[in-house]
Parts: C-alpha cells; sequence; structure tokens
C-alpha cells in the first residue's frame, strides 16, 4: 500500500507538516522544575465537584512552582454540549477563586497556545492524523454500527475483548486505497483508526499518586478521528498535552484503563510522556457504606449546589484541600491564620481510596471560616451572593450596611467566637431578624408568661428603658422588673421552689428576647438591641405593650 497516497486520498486539505505546527508551539521558557497544567472538561453543562476537586490539584502544582495553568475546552463531542455550558464553567471556577493563567475565556481565547476549544484545532489534529497515516499507522475504517455490534455480540459470545483488533481489525485494515477511494466517492462514512500491534508485552508508567501502573501494552485499533474528523478524547488528549506542552495530566481515574492508548500514541510520535495523576473518585457515606457520587441522586456532585448554597468559595478550598492532602488539617492547626494558599501542597499526599464528600464536614469548615472572617468581608461576600440568588436580601444588605456589620460583630470578641454562620443562605435566615422588613415572630412566648404578665413587662419595661446604659444597668432594671412580677431572679431559687414563683428570670428575658427578635434562641439581648437602635427596639417592644 503506497501510505503517502492513502494520506493524501484522506487528507487532501492538510498541507502544513507536524514540522510547522511544532513551531507554532515552541517549547515554553519557564524555570527548571515549573509545572505545566489545565484542566479539560467537556462542555456538557453539567460542572462538577470533580471538575473543582481536580482544578485546585492543577492550580496548586503550577503556581507553586511558577508554572502555568490553562483551562482546555474539550469540546469534541458535540451530542453533549449544551449552549451557554463553557460560560457557566468559567464563571463557576471564577465564583470558587480558580484563576487560570491562559486559555478558553467567555469569547474567546487568552493565550498563546490556543486555539483552547478542541473543535477548533481540527486542522492541527489533521496533521498528525495524516503523518500516522503516512507512516501506515492508522488507516481509514468503513465498519457500520450495524458490523460493530455483530463483532461486539461475537466477543461477548466468544468471552473475548470487546474492540476492533486482531482479526477483528482485518476486513478494514486489508482494504486496498482502490476500494477506499471508491467508497469514499460513494459517501460511506469512515473512521480513522490506529493500527495496534499484538505484541504481549506490558507497559509501566509512574503515577505521580498511584506509582507504578503496570498494564497490558495496547492491541486495540482505536478510532483517532470520527466520521466528522473530529477526534476522540484519546487522539486530542495527547496531541493537545504535546503542544500545549503540559508537564502533568491531572485527571480522574476512569481514564487509567485509555492509559495503553495514550502512551501508544506519546511513544508512536516519540513525544515526551506528561507525568499522570489520576485523582480518586469522589464518594459519600450511604446507609452505612462508601458509594460514587451519582449525578442523578445526588445534589452535591454538582458544583451549583454550593454555589446556591453559598458556601463561600473559602470554605470549599479548605474542605478540598483536606481531602487532598492527608496532613492538610494538621498545618490548619498549627497555622491557624494563615492563608490556605500558603499550604505546600504535595501530589504524593494524596490519598487514592477514593474522596469522602461529607456535607457535615463542610458545614463545620465553614463555620470556621466564616467565623475568622472580619464581618467587612463576611459583608461584602454575603451581599455579593445576594445579588444573584437573594435579591430580598441584597436590597436589605444595600440598604443597612452599618447595622449589618454591627449586627456581623455581635458576640464575635467573646471568648469563644459564636459560630453562627455557615453559608450566605443559612445567613439570610439566621439574620433576619436584624431587619424590620424580614422579622418573623417565629417562637411561642413561654407559657409562664401570659399575656397580662407580658403587657406589665413591656410596659415597664420601656418605662425604664435608657438606651444609653450600658449591659449591667439594662440587667439590673430587667431583674428589679422580674422580681416585681413575682419571677425568680435566681434561676436556682425558682427550680428549688417553683410553687413560690409565677416563673424564672429565664422565662422573662425568653419573652424578651422573641419580642426583640422573634426566636427564643439568639444573641446577647442588649449587644442586639444596640445593632437595631433606641427606634427599633422600641417599636418592636411596644407591639407587645
Ligand atoms: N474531558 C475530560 C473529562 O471531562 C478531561 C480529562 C482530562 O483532563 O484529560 O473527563
Amino acid at each position: 500500500m503506497d501510505y503517502i497516497a492513502l494520506a493524501n486520498l484522506l487528507f487532501p486539505d492538510s498541507t502544513k507538516t507536524p514540522e510547522e505546527i511544532e513551531k507554532m508551539f515552541p517549547e515554553r521558557q519557564l524555570p527548571k522544575d515549573a509545572c505545566v497544567t489545565r484542566i479539560g472538561p467537556s462542555p456538557t453543562g453539567f460542572v462538577h465537584l470533580g471538575n473543582l476537586y481536580n482544578a485546585i490539584i492543577g492550580e496548586r502544582i503550577s503556581h507553586q512552582s511558577n508554572g502555568v495553568f490553562y483551562l482546555r475546552i474539550e469540546d469534541t463531542d458535540n451530542k453533549r454540549e449544551v449552549e451557554g455550558a463553557v460560560e457557566t464553567l468559567i464563571n463557576a471556577m471564577n465564583y470558587f477563586g480558580v484563576h487560570f493563567d491562559e486559555g478558553a475565556v467567555a469569547d474567546g481565547d487568552n493565550g498563546n497556545y490556543g486555539p483552547y476549544r478542541q473543535r477548533q484545532r481540527k486542522e492541527i489534529y489533521h496533521v498528525f492524523a495524516k503523518q500516522l497515516t503516512e507512516m501506515g499507522l492508522a488507516y481509514p475504517c468503513f465498519l457500520t454500527a450495524e458490523e460493530i455490534d455483530a463483532i461486539r455480540e461475537e466477543q461477548t459470545a466468544n468471552k473475548e475483548n470487546p474492540g476492533i483488533y486482531g482479526k477483528y481489525a482485518e476486513k478494514s485494515r486489508s482494504l486496498t486505497i482502490e476500494q477506499i477511494r471508491e467508497n469514499i466517492e460513494n459517501g460511506m462514512e469512515w473512521v480513522l483508526r490506529f493500527k495496534g500491534k499484538e505484541t504481549g508485552e506490558h507497559i509501566c508508567v509512574d503515577d505521580a499518586i498511584r506509582g507504578k501502573l503496570e498494564m497490558p501494552r495496547n492491541n486495540m485499533d482505536f478510532v483517532l478521528l470520527k466520521s466528522d474528523g473530529i477526534p476522540t478524547y484519546h487522539f486530542a488528549h495527547v496531541v493537545d498535552d504535546h503542544l500545549m506542552r503540559s508537564t502533568h495530566v491531572v485527571r480522574g481515574e476512569e481514564w487509567i484503563s485509555s492509559l495503553p492508548m495514550h502512551y501508544e500514541l506519546f511513544n508512536t510520535f516519540g513525544w515526551k510522556l506528561p507525568i499522570y495523576c489520576h485523582t480518586a473518585t469522589l464518594m459519600k457515606i450511604d446507609n452505612g457504606g462508601k458509594r460514587k457520587l451519582s449525578k442523578r441522586k445526588d445534589p452535591e456532585l454538582a458544583l451549583s449546589y454550593y454555589q446556591q448554597e453559598g458556601i463561600s468559595p473559602d470554605a470549599i478550598w479548605e474542605f478540598l484541600l483536606t481531602l487532598l492532602n492527608s496532613n492538610y488539617e494538621e498545618w490548619r492547626i498549627s497555622n491557624p491564620d494563615t492563608s490556605y494558599l500558603d499550604f505546600p501542597y504535595t501530589i504524593e499526599k494524596m490519598n487514592i481510596a477514593g474522596a469522602l464528600v461529607d456535607l457535615d464536614k463542610l458545614r463545620d469548615i465553614s463555620k470556621n471560616v466564616i467565623g475568622a472572617m472580619p464581618a467587612e468581608k463576611i459583608y461584602e461576600s454575603w451581599k455579593e451572593w445576594c445579588r444573584e440568588y437573594n435579591t430580598e436580601y441584597y436590597d436589605l444588605l444595600t440598604k443597612y450596611p452599618e447595622r449589618t456589620i454591627a449586627a456581623l460583630n455581635v458576640g464575635r470578641n467573646a471568648k469563644k467566637p459564636r459560630k453562627d454562620l455557615e453559608t450566605w443562605k443559612q445567613s439570610c435566615e439566621f439574620m433576619s431578624f436584624y431587619y424590620d422588613e424580614t422579622l418573623k415572630i417565629c417562637d411561642e412566648m413561654p407559657q409562664e408568661c401570659d399575656e397580662q404578665t407580658q403587657k406589665t413587662f413591656f410596659t415597664k419595661y420601656l418605662e425604664t428603658y435608657d438606651h444609653n446604659d450600658d449591659s449591667n444597668t439594662w440587667f439590673e432594671k430587667v431583674r428589679a422588673i422580674t422580681d416585681e412580677l413575682g419571677f425568680a431572679v435566681r434561676p436556682k431559687d425558682y427550680k428549688n421552689n417553683p410553687e413560690q414563683y409565677k416563673g424564672s428570670i429565664v422565662h422573662i428575658t425568653n419573652m424578651l428576647r422573641i419580642a426583640l427578635t422573634g426566636r427564643a434562641n439568639a444573641p446577647d439581648i442588649w449587644e442586639v438591641s444596640h445593632v437595631l437602635g433606641e427606634e427599633i427596639v422600641r417599636g418592636r417592644i411596644s407591639k407587645f405593650c
């Protein structure tokens, strides 16, 4: 067979040489150990936690080493593509604070190694596909879907590996150039296949996370280009990661089984293999057992879930870093005030057993993260979230910046600072009592405080209320009214002799707290009153007189 003639027949429009393409993507000029890596998500509209998990690894190893981190859109499967998906993806990464040095941006590309959308690189792939054809290592295959189904059935019946290889490849491999030309002229669809070798050999790849991976060498005639001329993931991955000069490929462990194909292609072209980092699948505990997170059952697999819940990006980073590096939590305890970006992240400390996504743990981390933020930062981040997800609160926060920041400071200087806020969504709920517009009386007044008691107490309270009192003077006044109303000033007295009192000061302060905030469980009354201001305090209390 004249392979040059075959290559010209298959790729008449491909005129550039591999050398010309190589020149367009020169070696990067970077410090010696700098890592160049990327994420290569498919624009399906669904951005999952795994995308962020892998992105954080890539971002850390590249930026810690003064390398390059880029975004490549792997849109070779147009059946799965969804309108607006690239934008959704870029927005999500941006929301979670993942910054790319180069790659696809909403309206094009940023960087010298593009295009960064694979469909726009068709001509580049064709140059290398043509090269493989010229070398006699790739051939067109005209098998129909029905013929492939029949082969699969035969293989299942014979308990053989599925795929096109060995005798199953013979029909296509043995076509003459005349037959190929005739098929093409008759409009028959074809794919380009790689010529696999049946050697019985093994390959060994050093995975940065898993150590040595030993696997049988590829013997498959796998597809390089699909019938629309677009490459498969396998071919695009090898060509792009070579040309874009990736030093590391961080991707999910589901790709390990296709590694022999990638290895074969890198070797065939004589290109250096990148360092593979196959990450563990995200799991959760369900019914006492561990299982993979599922798109159908687990909303927390979608990154949008964390955006909608208003989990702060810092909390997600902390959470994913605890999953990613076994020594992160220890480091965090010894470095409580340092940014997580100062943590010396290492691939070697990654676990391979499956990363456990535990939302309770995330909430705990999130409480601590918000607990450690200055009130101004909480205000800004929360407001930013509200802008998109809760416009009622966006308006409130914009209208009352000082009150909100003062409210966020309540209980924060105590020995054990309050950690009431978990997410921005829950903050809207928790903070609602600070605004008349959203105040709701959620709890019932204590039984001990009947309507008459309420009226008398609140009337006297307002009579004696002086907004300038310090918290001791204020409390003395509450005690005096409590006593006057026949309630025990000391809870212990009431406990020992309940028949002598109508109730205790605990019931009184609960009643007061409910009148002021709508709930029995709220921060310190005196502090809250000073956030609200005298007018609001008097307004709320007088409703009960
Ligand atoms: N497009 C692949 C995916 O979404 C990317 C794998 C890779 O990073 O190479 O899984």
